[in-house]
């Protein structure tokens, strides 16, 4: 069976961060059809771009255009938009947003899936999606589900989880992974002053926090 990759995150910018340079590696290693889902567009987001170029009405549209044109930089072939209300995804029923995943997993058949890790990836609309795609996957038969990757990003994860049994070095995709964080404009997000920063802090390599995509295979409980 040939590799289905999807990604499902809340916000525009968290598939970038996260996985830029792995749906390259999947790509170029093993063909894979790579799909993502997000289930908000960050449309509560506080930035507007600097100068601004958005405003709380057309930051949705605004957001929307520079997640296309994010996921066509990494080379996604799917863009799937499930339309929850940014920062209000912890409201929602861990269930009815599982089964809703459980629909799209359902009909796409990913074999690998790539979400955040629940409880450990600080913002409650991160953590709400990690849960509901290990609900999702937990309704599956066995022998149907995908393995599930999952992105931890709080500073202590490793102590209470371990450390990340999968680890990409994405240098060969690194400028790529910058030009699709540029695309999300509206963000203002300054990779080359964050790198600059941790230059001055004394870091031998300033560019590890987007340098190395790390993530924690999800152990589903064998009884459930
Ligand atoms: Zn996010």
């Amino acid at each position: 069976m040939t590799e289905n990759v999807m990604l499902i995150f809340p916000h525009p910018d968290d598939e970038t961060f996260s996985a830029a340079g792995t749906v390259q590696h999947y790509k170029r290693t093993k063909d894979a059809y790579v799909s993502a889902v997000s289930l908000t567009l960050g449309e509560m987001g506080r930035n507007f771009g600097m100068p601004p170029i958005a405003n709380r009405e057309t930051l949705p549209h605004i957001r929307k255009k520079e997640l296309e044109d994010a996921l066509s930089i990494m080379g996604v072939d799917q863009f799937i938009h499930l339309g929850y209300r940014d920062k209000t995804l912890e409201f929602e029923l861990t269930s009815t947003v599982a089964n809703h995943l459980l629909n799209v997993i359902v009909e796409h058949q990913p074999t690998t899936v790539i979400t955040f890790y629940p409880g450990h990836s600080i913002h409650p609309d991160h953590d709400a999606t990690g849960e509901a795609v290990v609900e999702a996957i937990k309704m599956m038969d066995h022998s149907k589900r995908p393995t599930l990757l999952t992105k931890a990003i709080t500073a202590d994860a490793e102590q209470h989880i371990g450390e990340p049994d999968v680890v990409f070095d994405i240098s060969p995709y690194l400028e790529m992974k910058k030009e699709a964080i540029r695309a999300h404009r509206s963000q203002a997000l300054e990779v080359d002053a964050i790198t600059k920063q941790k230059l001055k802090e004394g870091a031998t390599d300033p560019e590890a926090w987007i340098r190395y995509e790390t993530f924690w295979t999800y152990k589903q409980s064998e009884e459930v």
